[in-house]
This record gives C-alpha cells, sequence and structure tokens, in this order.
C-alpha cells in the first residue's frame, strides 16, 4: 500500500551503513517511523528529505506495519535551523513536546501547522526566539485540549488593568476573586495586564495562518515566558530536557 503526505523529520538515527530510521510529523498520520534506504549515498533521490526538520512531500509505502520511503520532494529544509545552537535547541524542545504528545495513526494537522510555521519563523524570519516558543507553548497547548479559559475573570468575566493568570487552573481571576477564592501570587498565579491577556488570546484563539502576526514588548515576553513553561509542563504532566538544553545554549 502507497500513501502519499507531507511530513516534517523530527528525529532520526542510522539504519545500517547507509539509511537512516525518522520520525516524522504527518498532518495525515501523526507521528509515524519511517526507514529510508541508502539515504546516505550520494545523489540518494531521499537524501534531502531525510535531513533534520526538513519538510517534504513524502511517497510512502508501507509493509508489514512499517514505512518506508519511496520518494520524495523537498518543501522546505529550514537549514538555517541547523546552523545556529539556540535555534537548533528550540526546534529539538518542540519535537520533544510532539513526540510526548502525538501518537501515530492520528490527523496531526493542527500541531503539524504550528510546528511548521514555528520552524519557518526561526530559520526563515529571525524573529525573536523567545516569541516563537511562547507561541507554540501556548498554542499547542490549546489545540492538544489543554485550552486556558481567556474570556476574563473566572468568577465575574471581566477583564480587568490587571489580571491573574492561574496556571494550574487554567483560568483568569480579577484581583478581587483572588481573594475570594484566597489563591495569592506565586509561581503558579502570575500578575499579568490585560495586553498580555489579549496576546494570550490571540495566540490560541486566532487563524493558524496569522498566529505569529503580532507584536509583544521585551517586558511581556519577561512575564509570559516563564508562564508559557510552567503552563505546558504542568498540563503536559512532564519537564522537558530539551528545555534545560535551550536555557544552556540561549546566550
Ligand atoms: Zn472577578
Amino acid at each position: 500500500m502507497m500513501i502519499h503526505t507531507d511530513g516534517i523529520v523530527i528525529d532520526r538515527t542510522e539504519a545500517g551503513d547507509t539509511g537512516f530510521y525518522l520520525k516524522v510529523l504527518s498532518p495525515d498520520k501523526g507521528l509515524i517511523d519511517v526507514t529510508v534506504r541508502g539515504a546516505k549515498k550520494q545523489n540518494s533521490a531521499n537524501g534531502a528529505a531525510s535531513q533534520l526538520f526538513a519538510c517534504s512531500h513524502m511517497s510512502l509505502s508501507l509493509s508489514k506495519g512499517r514505512y518506508y520511503m519511496s520518494g520524495s520532494e523537498p518543501i522546505r529544509t529550514f537549514y538555517g535551523i541547523r546552523l545556529d545552537i539556540e535555534k537548533l535547541s528550540l526546534a529539538a524542545y518542540f519535537s520533544e513536546v510532539i513526540r510526548h504528545t502525538v501518537t501515530g495513526e492520528q490527523t496531526a494537522g493542527d500541531i503539524y501547522r504550528l510546528f511548521a510555521n514555528s520552524l519557518y519563523m526561526l530559520s526563515e524570519k529571525e524573529a525573536d526566539n523567545r516569541f516563537v516558543k511562547l507561541v507554540f507553548e501556548m498554542r499547542s497547548c490549546a489545540d492538544l485540549g489543554m485550552l486556558p479559559r481567556l474570556i476574563g475573570c473566572d468568577e465575574c468575566y471581566k477583564t480587568e488593568q490587571k489580571m491573574y493568570f492561574l496556571i494550574d487552573e487554567g483560568i483568569l481571576l480579577c484581583p478581587r476573586h483572588m481573594d475570594t477564592r484566597h489563591r495569592y501570587a506565586g509561581p503558579y498565579a502570575v500578575l499579568v495586564t490585560s495586553g498580555m491577556v489579549e496576546a494570550l488570546r490571540h495566540i490560541c484563539l486566532s487563524d493558524m495562518g496569522s498566529v505569529f502576526s503580532f507584536k509583544l514588548s521585551d517586558r511581556a515576553l519577561d512575564t509570559l515566558s516563564p508562564l508559557a513553561e510552567r503552563y505546558i509542563e504542568y498540563h503536559t504532566g512532564r519537564h522537558y530536557d530539551t528545555l534545560d538544553y535551550y536555557r544552556k545554549v540561549r546566550i
């Protein structure tokens, strides 16, 4: 059986002397294992599509439950990412999130488009790495069923100038209802401005094609970056080693 799908390589290991085992994120098939024979040979037709983070049209044959690449046509190689250790570490972090949250034989169109757009922003747009990371973290949570309730205070539905974002509960509270709920500011109850709430709404709810089309001040990034890291770790129930590595190489 032959299938045709787009795919991005998120991991690869050697298969014998000349081939690779790839982990590929496909919008149609989720996360799948693909074997590429002879990819390391000179002039291999599938050499470009076997590069880490390359995005390609792939023709895959399914044999005894395994996918084999029989043809490919690269769309983007995102070459810029592989030349920059900080961007590379971020792409590895996004990949670890995907490995943990996406399984095989499911559609994964939303996370695929988010990942492809994020790699594009890192590779081609010279966007602030922290900005791309924030958008990936919050939007992937939203698309994977961990959307925070951002309409306003969870009690009175108002959006005040200053609000608290409760990471564990995934809600907003106004200062008055923080008091009545006996919650206090801390690592899991972060004071945010109405502008930051607006930014979170845009990231989580806007059309995927415009998810990166907004600006954030450095001050907003200083607040929202640690918030998003805690949010994704709390709601996916996991600590990401690749996030530690990104922090280490970040200048
Ligand atoms: Zn309230």
